[in-house]
């Protein structure tokens, strides 16, 4: 796992060599304090985040007496990624629901996580709240296709909450261990976004108290720092139980996952690490941290 992990980061571990090599420059701490932070923005962690970072890094030395900066970083980094619970909420039956823009790769998401509990015997079903699109269910009823499952959808322009409801009554009538729904990320503004979101979680839990178990933010790991502008946007829905962060196989900006959680209080629960329904991995910030850093 570890040696994918490091293959899928390639890119960013480009960015994390300087820091490896930093530490073991032969400097006092406060200039290696100094020039670490200026790798850390460059690695696209962000300012703010760099920042706490490098405060717990003297906090920890002077705690600790420890002279092993390299160690210390990475406790460091290990701790700002495991401050949110990442635990995912694995109850069944249960619905998950996910949530981004367009592009960001929900729908590829989905079939991900529908592979994966399949995978372990799970009933799953699919359902496409993307009504705008009908190239989005399109996509979708081809990911049900490939991977055998049924993919509840609704008429082009329906109401996505209409098409909610419909599958969670083809949900329970089946006794189905797994649905989960894709959704919209374009309409004209985010407030009108928002409130559709909010009335497809009501119909929801209207229909199974205690449901959605699961409302993942799919944001794409390629847009680095953006994705924190667009969580923000995303965060004014309530309920959001942690990220699915994409494309980690892709992008140099791979450090903008410490920011993710550090600045939005949001676990990581899952990573993409390609475009195949395989190339997912629950996110473990011991084995991130090892593979940045080794
Ligand atoms: P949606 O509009 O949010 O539903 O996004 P899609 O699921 O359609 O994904 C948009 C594009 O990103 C597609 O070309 C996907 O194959 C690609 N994609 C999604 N996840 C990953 C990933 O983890 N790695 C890579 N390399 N590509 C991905």
């Amino acid at each position: 796992m570890l040696e994918k992990l490091k293959e899928t980061l390639a890119r960013t571990r480009k960015f994390f060599a300087p820091i490896e090599q930093l530490l073991t420059r032969n400097l006092s701490q406060e200039e290696i304090l100094n020039e670490l932070f200026e790798l850390l923005i460059l690695a696209d962690i962000g300012p703010a985040t760099s920042q706490k970072i490098i405060d717990g890094l003297k906090q920890k030395s002077r705690k600790s007496g420890q002279a092993d900066l390299k160690a210390l970083l990475k406790q460091e980094l290990i701790d700002i990624l495991s401050s949110e619970p990442a635990t995912v909420n694995d109850v069944f039956p249960a619905v998950w629901l996910l949530v981004g823009v367009n592009g960001g790769g929900k729908t590829t998401s989905a079939a991900k996580l529908a592979s994966k509990y399949q995978s372990q015997g799970k009933k799953v079903m699919l359902a496409a709240a993307d009504t705008f699109r009908a190239a989005a269910q399109e996509q979708l009823v081809l990911w049900g296709k490939r991977l055998n499952l049924p993919v509840i959808q609704g008429q082009t322009g329906a109401d996505p909450a209409s098409v909610v409801y419909d599958a969670v009554q083809s949900f329970k009538a089946r006794n189905y261990d797994l649905l989960i729904i894709d959704t919209a990320g374009r309409l004209h503004t985010y407030a009108n976004l928002m409130s559709e979101l909010e009335k497809i979680k009501k119909v929801i839990n209207r229909e199974i108290p205690g449901a959605p178990q699961e409302i993942l933010l799919v944001l794409d790991s390629t847009i680095g720092q953006n994705a924190i502008v667009q969580a923000r946007e995303f965060n004014r829905f309530s309920g959001l139980t942690g990220v699915f962060l994409t494309k980690l196989d892709g992008t140099a900006r791979g450090g903008s996952v410490l920011a993710v959680v550090e600045e939005l209080k949001l676990p990581i629960k899952f990573v993409g690490l390609g475009e195949t329904e395989k190339d997912i991995m629950e996110f473990e910030p011991e084995a991130f941290v090892e593979a940045l850093l080794s």
